[in-house]
């Protein structure tokens, strides 16, 4: 079974909204599995300290090496194959391809970070990789966390069914998708457009792979179909 296991200073957060809908279901039913750990657990002394002062000075706590790899260790013994994952703004930038490729193995343990991150050494000393969830930053890495997992999730087999197979979803072929439409016909004096209400289904995949490069070209020149390339 798919599991994650999240390391975390608040893992009163989670499932959270991972606990509703699709996901929720299939957490319900089994279909994937769920662990918050406390970090806490680790932390030093009385009070439990996870975190400590930046050598060289400046603002903010920064948490420390020696309590996450404990953490770490007793989420993710040796033989543990999930990779193990680090939510940082400076991170490789998650994509579709990634979240393929993690929910093709046996899932993930993810650490978040808090304050102004984990010493630097942690990263190394326990071969985290780091992903970010885009350009902008957030105050802790569970909502990053949950982002990820969501993405993951909605893909195991059984959650969203035939959805989810989702070879024409936004980046599967390196496009964005499609305009969607549903009824009623006219909304507002706006019609779906004829060609959708027509029956043809080879014109209406031709008019749909049309939008999708064409809104993709406009939105996001960066994205590049991979059949596509030569368009340029
Ligand atoms: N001082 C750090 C930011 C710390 S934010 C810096 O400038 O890079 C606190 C924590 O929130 C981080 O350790 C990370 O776990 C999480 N976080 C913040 N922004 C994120 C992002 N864009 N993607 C993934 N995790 C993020």
């Amino acid at each position: 079974m798919w599991r994650a296991t999240i390391l975390t200073l608040f893992p009163e957060m989670f499932p959270g909204p991972l606990g509703l809908s699709l996901a929720g279901e299939g957490l319900a039913r089994g279909a994937w599995a769920l662990e918050a750990r406390n970090i806490r657990e680790h932390g030093l002394g009385r009070h439990r300290a996870v975190d400590d002062t930046p050598a060289g000075g400046g603002p903010g706590m920064v948490m420390r090496a020696d309590v996450l790899a404990a953490a770490v260790d007793a989420a993710a013994p040796p033989g543990d194959a999930r990779p193990r994952l680090l939510m940082s703004p400076r991170g490789a930038p998650l994509t579709q391809a990634r979240v393929r490729r993690l929910v093709e193995g046996e899932g993930v343990v993810i650490l978040c970070g808090r304050f102004e991150g984990v010493d630097e050494r942690i990263i190394a000393a326990r071969a985290l990789e780091e992903v970010s969830i885009g350009d902008y930053v957030l105050s802790g890495g569970e909502i990053a966390a949950m982002a990820l997992i969501d993405a993951c999730v909605r893909l195991l087999p059984g959650i969203m069914g035939e959805a989810a197979s989702g070879v024409e979803e936004s980046f599967e072929a390196g496009l964005l998708e499609y305009p969607q439409y549903t009824r009623p016909r006219e909304f507002e004096g706006r019609a779906i457009p004829d060609i959708l209400l027509s029956g043809d289904h080879a014109k209406i995949a031709e008019w749909r792979r049309g939008q999708a490069l064409e809104l993709t070209r406009e939105r996001r020149p960066d994205l590049q179909p991979p059949d596509d390339k030569k368009r340029g």
